[in-house]
């Protein structure tokens, strides 16, 4: 799984770090960004729920394939 974060859309709504606070958390600007070594999601299931919980869908996530 990767995790990608579009900083372009966020709004700083803060739904991720609320439903997946091992992932995600808000920098000093109030933006989404994942907490260090997290950007595969950690193996954690609500990283899936954190990404549709996204009021703008700034955050995509990937399945890794093969
Ligand atoms: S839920 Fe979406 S808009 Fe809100 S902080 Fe997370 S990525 Fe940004």
């Amino acid at each position: 799984m990767h995790i990608e974060i579009d900083q372009d859309v966020c709004i700083g709504a803060g739904q991720c770090a609320l439903t997946a606070p091992n992932v995600f958390t808000q920098d000093d600007d109030g933006f989404s960004t994942l907490l260090p070594g997290k950007e595969d999601g950690g193996g954690d299931p609500l990283v899936k729920e954190a990404a549709r919980a996204c009021p703008v869908h700034a955050i995509t996530v990937k399945e890794a394939t093969g």
